[in-house]
């Protein structure tokens, strides 16, 4: 990790779960780290919940990903006040429970307007500032099993029936940027990261204790974004597919 030391990590919805298991990795690990997210009093509280020599590694920023306006002016903050992006990790996300065919239209774009268009808003600004001062920056996309199939892996479940068109648009998304970066001849790395499970506030409890103890920690996957920032500058760990043991 030598040589992301002091560089500028930004991690969108690090108010809570895997994106402020990613923060607090990535300040551990020596970055600078920008959490943004909605819910300002909770990027206090992880502030505050950081060891007090790594605290002012860590910058907080109320940011609604899914307003492009907001997006704009974040990332115009950290290009002033810290130089520019060096690692975008893409994980603000929500979930509406129902069925696409009769949930309220309002609903439906949010998920997409946040899941995606957020992601794509983040990710130009992102590649745009590695772009124009030839950084090999990194690009990841926390993304999700239900990124992985244009279906709902659990037919008798709905919740996911508006998340997985989502997350399975995320998926090109993520593909796309990878090779256009390639024809740009950019050392920029793409990640995406598809969790199964994870035990954090966007799962509902009945969810949770259906699942028992056959569910993932957010550090799981903070962990497996910490190791593909570590592979050696040629090396890029295109995706990572994490699921609990005894996971479907
Ligand atoms: P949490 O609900 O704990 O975290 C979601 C985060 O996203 C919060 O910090 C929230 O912050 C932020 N967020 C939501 N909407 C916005 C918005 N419009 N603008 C800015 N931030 C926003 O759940 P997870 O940690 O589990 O979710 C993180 C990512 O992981 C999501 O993309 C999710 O799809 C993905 N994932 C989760 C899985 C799971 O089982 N938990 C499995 C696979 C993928 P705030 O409300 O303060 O804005």
């Amino acid at each position: 990790m030598e040589r992301w030391q002091n560089r500028v990590a930004v991690v969108t919805g690090a108010s809570s779960g895997i994106g402020a298991a990613c923060a607090k990795l990535l300040v551990a690990a020596g970055l600078q780290v920008v959490g943004l997210a909605r819910r300002t009093e909770r990027l206090e509280q992880l502030r505050q919940s950081l060891p007090a020599d790594q605290r002012q590694r860590f910058h907080q920023r109320s940011c609604d990903v899914s307003a492009e306006s907001q997006v704009n002016s974040a990332f115009e903050w950290i290009e002033q006040q810290l130089g520019g992006i060096d690692v975008l990790i893409n994980n603000a996300g929500i979930l509406r429970d129902g069925h696409l065919l009769d949930m309220p239209i309002k609903d439906i774009s949010d998920v997409l307007q946040t899941n995606l268009m957020g992601s794509i808003y983040c990710t130009k600004l992102a590649a745009n500032s590695m772009r124009r001062r030839q950084i090999a920056g990194h690009l990841f996309f926390i993304n999700s099993t239900a990124g992985l199939a244009g279906y709902n892996p659990g037919p008798d479940d709905p919740s996911l029936n508006v998340y997985t068109p989502s997350k399975f648009a995320l998926t090109a998304v993520h593909e796309i940027c990878r090779q256009e970066l390639i024809t740009q001849k950019l050392k920029i790395k793409t990640t995406s990261i598809n969790p199964g499970w994870v035990s954090t506030e966007i799962v509902p409890d009945e969810t949770k204790t259906q699942l028992g103890d056959v569910i993932l920690q957010a550090d799981d996957v903070a962990q497996a974004v910490l190791y593909a920032l570590s592979t050696p500058p040629h090396a890029q760990v295109q995706e990572i597919t994490l699921r609990a043991v005894g996971e479907w």
